[in-house]
C-alpha cells in the first residue's frame, strides 16, 4: 500500500507548491509510481508540470462536487511514472458548495480510494488556508510534510496548523501524523535564515528534514517552462536538494 502525503502550510509562498512539483517528480525519477493532486483553486502545481489550466475537459472540482471518477480526470504528463490530478479556478467556488454536502470533509478521501493501491505515492498540495479544500487534503492523507521558509515570521501560524492536524487526527483521520519539516529557500548569506534553521529545529524536534532547500532562481524559473527542476536543470543546487529531500522522504539516508 502506497503512501499520501499533503504538502501543507496555511501560509502562501512558503514553497508549497513548489516542494510538491519538485518532490514528484524526483519520486517518480527514483522509480516510484506517484500522483500529484493539486487541490489549490491556483492550480500552480498542474501549470508547473506544464498542463494547460484553462483547457482543461475535466479537474478536481468535478470529482470534488460532481462525484467523478478520479480515473477518468487523472493526466500523464511529460514525466514517466508521474501522473496528476489536475485542477484550476473552477475549484474556487467549491469550499461554498461542499457546506451543504454530507460528509464534506472527506470527499477526497473516497474520491481517492479506488486509485490508491495504483500509486507508491501519493503527494496533494494545498491551498494556502486552513478551509474545507486543506481539511479535505489533511483528511486523505497519511501524513502531513510542512515547508517552512526561512524568514522573520517562519514559525507564525504554526501551532493553528499543528492544531489544525491534531483535530483532524482526533475527528475525522486517526491514522494522520507530520511526516517532517522541511526548510526553504535558505540563504547561507544571511544570518537571518541561519537563525530561522535553530529556531525551527528547537520548536520541531528531530521532526526536521536533513536537507535543507536553498534559495535557487532556477527553482523560481521552472515553473513557467512548465518544468519540474529535474528536467530544466538538472544539475543545479534546488535540483540536487530536491532528489535529496525524495530520498529522505522514501527513507534513503545519505552517508
Ligand atoms: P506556495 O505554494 O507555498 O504558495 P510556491 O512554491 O508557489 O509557494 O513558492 C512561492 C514563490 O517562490 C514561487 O514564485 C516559487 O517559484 C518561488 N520559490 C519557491 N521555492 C524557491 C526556492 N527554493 N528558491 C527560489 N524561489 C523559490
Ligand atoms: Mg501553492
Amino acid at each position: 500500500m502506497g503512501r499520501t502525503l499533503v504538502i501543507a502550510n496555511q501560509k502562501g509562498g512558503v514553497g508549497k507548491t513548489t516542494t510538491a512539483v519538485n518532490v514528484s517528480a524526483c519520486l517518480a525519477d527514483l522509480k516510484n509510481r506517484v500522483l500529484l493532486v493539486d487541490i489549490d483553486p491556483q492550480g500552480n502545481a498542474t501549470s508547473g508540470l506544464g498542463i494547460d489550466k484553462k483547457g482543461l475537459k475535466a479537474s478536481i472540482y468535478d470529482v470534488l462536487i460532481n462525484g467523478k471518477d478520479a480515473r477518468e480526470v487523472i493526466c500523464r504528463t511529460g514525466i514517466e511514472n508521474l501522473s496528476l490530478l489536475p485542477s484550476n479556478i473552477d475549484l474556487a467556488g467549491a469550499e461554498v458548495e461542499m457546506v451543504a454536502m454530507m460528509a464534506r470533509e472527506t470527499l477526497l478521501r473516497r474520491a481517492l480510494e479506488s486509485v490508491r493501491e495504483e500509486y507508491d505515492f501519493i503527494l496533494i498540495d494545498s491551498p494556502p488556508s486552513l478551509g474545507l479544500l486543506t481539511l479535505n487534503a489533511l483528511s486523505a492523507a497519511d501524513q502531513v510534510l510542512v515547508p517552512i521558509q526561512c524568514e522573520f515570521y517562519a514559525l507564525e501560524g504554526l501551532s493553528q496548523l499543528i492544531n489544525t492536524v491534531k483535530l483532524v487526527k482526533q475527528h475525522l483521520n486517526g491514522a494522520l501524523e507530520v511526516e517532517g519539516v522541511v526548510l526553504t529557500m535558505f540563504d547561507a548569506r544571511t544570518n537571518l535564515s541561519i537563525q530561522v534553521v535553530e529556531e525551527v529545529k528547537k520548536f520541531f524536534r528531530g521532526k526536521v528534514h536533513r536537507v535543507i532547500i536553498p534559495r535557487n532562481v532556477r527553482l523560481g524559473e521552472a515553473p513557467s517552462h512548465g518544468l519540474p527542476i529535474t528536467r530544466y536543470d538538472a544539475k543545479c543546487i534546488g535540483s540536487e536538494a530536491y532528489t535529496e529531500l525524495a530520498r529522505e522522504i522514501m527513507g534513503i539516508e545519505e552517508d
